[in-house]
């Protein structure tokens, strides 16, 4: 069986493609269509163009993902196959995804991967996932959709078999941060969409003074389609709020095992 690692521009996904080489390496970057989303280093745009086969525009991510997929290129020598969805504003016309109906990670992370999978083979993968040690439950909740053979499906094709290096090998988080030090990858402070729903509302404050453009395509978003990503408030009133205290960032990632990690 072949063998592809999951990137997703975070320590722990970087960590296993470094110990842990693979045939393949794959990773789905989230665009948006909104030109105030492009990068700063204007000489991103047609480098992250070239890489993903369409004229790109804007990304909710850090710009710094962008050069840690590129650095970690460089890094583990070989190459990252880099794909992408439609464009975050384009996934439906009429409401954005929530902590319930997540369909962002669906069809900008795990339907391009699957679509990538389609393209290049014929037969499932076993595709390494960066849950580290004590992350047990989440690996167990993946596991359990999987069939009797340990592959998961997509659209009912069952394509790839997942697997957890980290878990086996009982890596925890602080190996991971350790190994990185000193190392020639960059990473951004947090990993994901900046203005990602699952964050609480002070870390998604603090994301407004870092992220300011990225930002406000959440709120025309959410004034757009006439629909909120967090039911309890909305990122209009997130943007309001003056910032309390500094935030220790932790490094949140969701059990999908393609955001975050
Ligand atoms: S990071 Fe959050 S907003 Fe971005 S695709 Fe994943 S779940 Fe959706």
């Amino acid at each position: 069986m072949k063998t592809c690692t999951s990137i997703s521009g975070g320590q722990s996904s970087a960590y296993i493609a470094a110990k842990y080489p693979t045939d393949y390496n794959v990773f789905a970057l989230v665009t948006v269509r909104d030109k105030d989303c492009a990068p700063k280093d204007k000489g991103l745009i047609k480098l992250v163009s070239d890489k993903i086969g369409r004229d790109f525009i804007g990304t909710l991510e850090d710009d710094i993902i962008i050069h840690t997929i590129l650095d970690l290129e460089q890094h583990i020598g070989s190459k990252i196959d880099w794909v992408v969805g439609k464009h975050f504003e384009d996934l439906r016309k009429t409401s954005v995804p929530n902590i319930m109906w997540r369909y962002c990670t669906e069809l900008m992370k795990i339907k391009p991967m699957f679509k990538w999978w389609q393209e290049n083979f014929s037969e499932p993968i076993q595709m390494n996932i960066g849950f580290r040690a004590g992350e047990d439950k989440r690996a167990k909740n993946m596991l359990d959709r999987c069939n009797e053979d340990g592959l998961r499906a997509y659209n009912k094709v069952y394509w790839q078999k997942p697997h957890f290096p980290m878990i086996e090998d009982n890596v925890h988080r602080d190996k991971v941060v350790n190994y990185w030090r000193g190392k020639d990858v960059r990473f951004a402070v947090q990993n994901n969409c900046v203005g990602c729903f699952h964050r609480n509302p002070l870390t998604l404050r603090k994301m407004f003074d870092l992220h300011p453009e990225k930002m406000e395509w959440f709120i025309k978003e959410e004034i757009k389609k006439d629909a909120r990503f967090k039911s309890d408030i909305s990122y209009a009133d997130i943007k309001k709020h003056k910032p309390q205290h500094e935030i220790d960032f932790d490094d949140w990632s969701c059990d999908s095992g393609y955001c975050g990690l």
